[in-house]
Formats: C-alpha cells, structure tokens, sequence
C-alpha cells in the first residue's frame, strides 16, 4: 500500500492549461474523493495519476517511487471507469482473471485471486454468468473486481456509479465504503456528486477549474469553508448567500429589510459590501412575519424545504422540521438566521472572512 503525492502537476492539451500546478497529498489507506462540476479537471488529474494522461510539469509519486513517467502498467495502480465494458462472451469468472490471464498468471493463482475478490464483492453465486445476465450493479461490481485482483497499491475511480440508478447508487455507494474498510488501499475517486464526497471520503479535495479550491474532511468542509465556492458546493440544498453590508457589530441585507443580523464572523470595516452565507437548517421561519413570500413548499417526508422570495428578487431556502406546518404559497413571513452559522465572504475575492 502506498500515498499519492502529487507536486504542482500542470496539464496542458497544446496551449490550453487545464491543471494549473495541482499539490496534493493522499495519504497511504486513504479514501480521497476529487468533487467539483463538470470540467473542471477531476478526469484529468486521476488519468494523471493512472498515466493514461502525460503530465506537462511537476511530479507525481505513488508510496517512495517518483512515476511521473513510468507506464501505466508499472504504476501500481487499477482504475475503474464509469462504463465498466466487460467482455460480453466471457463469464464474470472469466471477465474478473482476464487481466491476469494475459499477464501470464498461473490459472491456480488466477482461481485463486477471483474467488477471493468475488467473495468480498458477494459475485461468488454469480461467477459462471455473461455480463448481460447481471444488473447494472453487479456488472459495475465485476468491474471493481477486475482491479481487485490486480492487486494494485491504489485504486482510481472515475465516477463509477454515473450509470446506476439513483436507488442502485446509494446501495453501491455503501458497499464502497465497506470495500475500503474491508482491504485498506489507498482509492483515490472521482465524482461530481458532492453526496458520494460526503459519505464516502476521508479527504475530499475540491476543484474547480484546474485549481484546489480547498482540501480537508467532509465535516471541515461543510463546517469552515475557505470560500464562496466551497461553501456553496459543499451541502444540500446549497447554502443561501445575499448581499450584505457590515454595520456596526452586525450586518444587514436588503432581502430581510433594515434589520441587524447578528453574526460570530469578524466583521469588516462598517459600510463595506459583504456576501452573507447561511445554510437553510441555520434558519428559523416566522409564520406571522413579514417581509418574504413562501414560492415553493416540498415535502421531503423527515424534512420540508420551503423557498422564499424577497422584495429585491433574491431567495431564501429554509429547511424546517416535517412536523411543522409549513406556510402556504402566497403567505408573508419572515426569518431568523443563527448568529453562530452565519458566514461572511469578501464580494469582491469571495474569500471567507473570519
Ligand atoms: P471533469 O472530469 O472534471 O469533468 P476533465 O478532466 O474531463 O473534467 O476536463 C477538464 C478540462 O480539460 C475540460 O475543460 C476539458 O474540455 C479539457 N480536456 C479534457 N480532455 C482534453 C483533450 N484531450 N484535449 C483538450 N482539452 C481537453
Ligand atoms: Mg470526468
């Protein structure tokens, strides 16, 4: 088992840089999940490290061995890709000990090695099937056994559960953790899904556009982001942000009217514009109040989220408890937001001011 570490890698397709001097450290057994929108550089990092992508500078070492040139097949590594294409003749026995097979493995060990993996992926009652015979799921799992058997000191994914389902997602997701937890290897995975980031790393790292924007656990990230971006990204629904305005020992924001609007961030000088961010289950709704108007109610079941429009056009998503009635469409209220959980950004850098 080995660490990744990554050194102000830079990816460039002829003129155009699309990492832009990436440092990263993954730690040996750890679970770390690449997360940011469509491409912004997640693919290409993990192909970086896979060696399926040339890195134009900087270096990239997987445990003490700098692979910053060495061939795919020497790194150590086996990746996992959203389309799992299993060969559609062969038996799941066959799919999974095929790389090996080629590799001229004697058949004992080869025998050997897919029961193993099948056994901690549950495929044993499923070894003398063809591809088309299986879910969705079980094929994605004949996938990651085809790099389990390979042994290798880092596991890549890239977004691997694109293709299942929402329920079959969820269900995957969690025997990925259990994976983890079960054969210790470093994985390195890729989603744009800021839930699978949540649930499954220990250290997410957050791109956006060729740059970390941030690096940390899922609980540092929800709870002190350094920005705007991660801050928004990070969390469902989003965090609401509105325009603000320091004041003296409080802010205020044109969406609530003149109100303060206390807060446990350092203040900056008062008058300047400020971004205010505050998650929607830091909210409190005042049915009596006024001041917004109830756009939207859904019934989540546990929760209800009710979205609010203000007189100068921007929106507040609140999160209250389902045994609450929630307000009716139309209705005038206002809201209360906890001092403790509201964030402030720079409007200009979009940095967190603390
Ligand atoms: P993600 O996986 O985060 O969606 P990618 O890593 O696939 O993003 O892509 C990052 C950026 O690199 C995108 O702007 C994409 O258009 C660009 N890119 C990817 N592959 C190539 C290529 N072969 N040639 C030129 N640009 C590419
Ligand atoms: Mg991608």
């Amino acid at each position: 088992m080995s660490g990744v570490k990554i050194a102000n890698a830079i990816k460039k397709y002829e003129a155009v840089q699309v990492i832009h001097g990436v440092d990263l450290q993954v730690e040996d057994g750890e679970f770390c999940v690449f997360v940011g929108p469509s491409g912004c550089g997640k693919s290409t990092l993990l192909r970086m490290i896979a060696g399926l992508e040339e890195t134009t500078s900087g270096t990239i070492q997987i445990g003490d061995r700098d692979v910053t040139t060495a061939d795919p097949a020497d790194r150590g590594v086996a990746m996992v890709f959203q389309t799992y294409a299993l060969y559609p003749h062969m038996s799941v026995e066959q799919n999974m000990g095929f790389g090996l097979k080629m590799n001229g493995v004697p058949k004992a060990e080869i025998k050997r090695k897919v029961n193993e993996a099948s056994q901690i992926l549950k495929l044993d009652d499923y070894l003398d099937r063809k591809p088309k015979a299986l879910s969705g799921g079980q094929r994605q799992r004949v996938a990651i056994g085809r790099a389990i058997v390979r042994g290798p000191e880092v596991f890549l994914f890239d977004e691997p559960l694109s293709n299942l389902d929402a329920e079959l997602r969820v269900e995957m997701r969690v025997e990925l953790a259990r994976l983890h937890k079960e054969i210790g290897a470093t994985m390195i995975y890729v989603t744009h899904d800021q839930v699978e980031a949540m649930t499954l790393a220990d250290k997410i790292v957050v791109l956006r556009a060729g740059n970390v924007e941030q690096v940390g656990s899922p609980m540092q990230l929800y709870k002190n982001p350094d920005n705007k971006f991660v801050a928004g990204f990070i969390g469902s629904p989003g965090m609401n942000f509105l325009d603000a305005v320091a004041g003296d020992g409080s802010v205020s924001a044109s969406a609530l009217g003149s109100g303060d609007i206390k807060t446990a961030a350092k203040l900056p000088e008062a008058g300047s514009s400020v971004t205010l961010g505050v998650r929607p289950q830091h909210i409190t709704l005042d049915a009596q109040g006024t001041g917004l108007t109830v756009d939207l109610v859904e019934h989540l079941g546990g929760v209800t989220y009710i979205y609010l429009n203000a007189a100068n056009g921007e929106r507040i998503i609140v999160e209250a408890s389902a045994e609450v009635d929630a307000p009716k469409l139309g209705a005038n209220v206002s809201v209360r937001f906890d001092a403790e959980n509201v964030m402030l950004f720079d409007t200009t850098t979009e940095q967190r001011i603390r």
